[in-house]
């Protein structure tokens, strides 16, 4: 794990170390300028068929951590999966979708982590509804497994957190 810790690499006076990121074509670029609270995978049929993929990474970080250095994501919002309203982010051009801005949590902002210069800095800490993976999907072994999901999403946070303590991530 060679990413920096924006936290140990805050100079004073000075800018903190950031994550930089862009969408396909370049048009939008970004900097998460905080860690993340959690990245984790999700298997659900919702995730399959808004990615289009076996899975989508999911990466909670602070929305005042997300800044935006090029461009202007535009902002989609659309009713979900049981009507549930959402919003996210994305590039006009080439469709990239970069974060989502969930509105009855304010203060947060669900990145997609593929979009990160290096998203091989951050390893997912578990993998969410398995029950609906697609069949070849392999899981790590030993990563964390839910069936569904954690009846506390904390629990998501409180994974992340351990991780970090034992040095396995950024
Ligand atoms: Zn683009
Ligand atoms: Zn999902």
């Amino acid at each position: 794990m060679s990413a920096p810790d924006p936290a140990s690499a805050a100079q004073p006076g000075g800018t903190a170390a950031a994550w930089p990121g862009h969408c396909l074509c370049g048009h939008v670029r970004y900097e998460l300028t905080a860690p993340p609270l959690t990245c984790y995978a999700c298997h659900c049929t919702d995730c399959q068929r808004r990615t289009g993929g076996a899975m989508r990474l999911v990466m909670w970080v602070h929305r005042s951590a997300v800044q935006v250095t090029l461009g202007t994501p535009v902002l989609l919002e659309f009713d979900g999966a049981g009507g549930r309203p959402r919003r996210s982010r994305a590039c006009a051009r080439c469709d990239t979708r970069l974060w989502a801005e969930p509105p009855n949590q304010p203060e947060l902002a669900m990145l997609f982590p593929g979009t990160l210069e290096n998203p091989r800095a951050f390893e997912p800490v578990a993998h969410l509804w398995l029950r609906s993976a697609l069949p070849w999907t392999l899981i790590p072994p030993g990563a964390v497994r839910y069936d569904t999901q954690p009846e506390d999403p904390h629990e998501l946070i409180r994974l992340w957190r351990a991780a970090r303590a034992a040095d396995r991530l950024p």
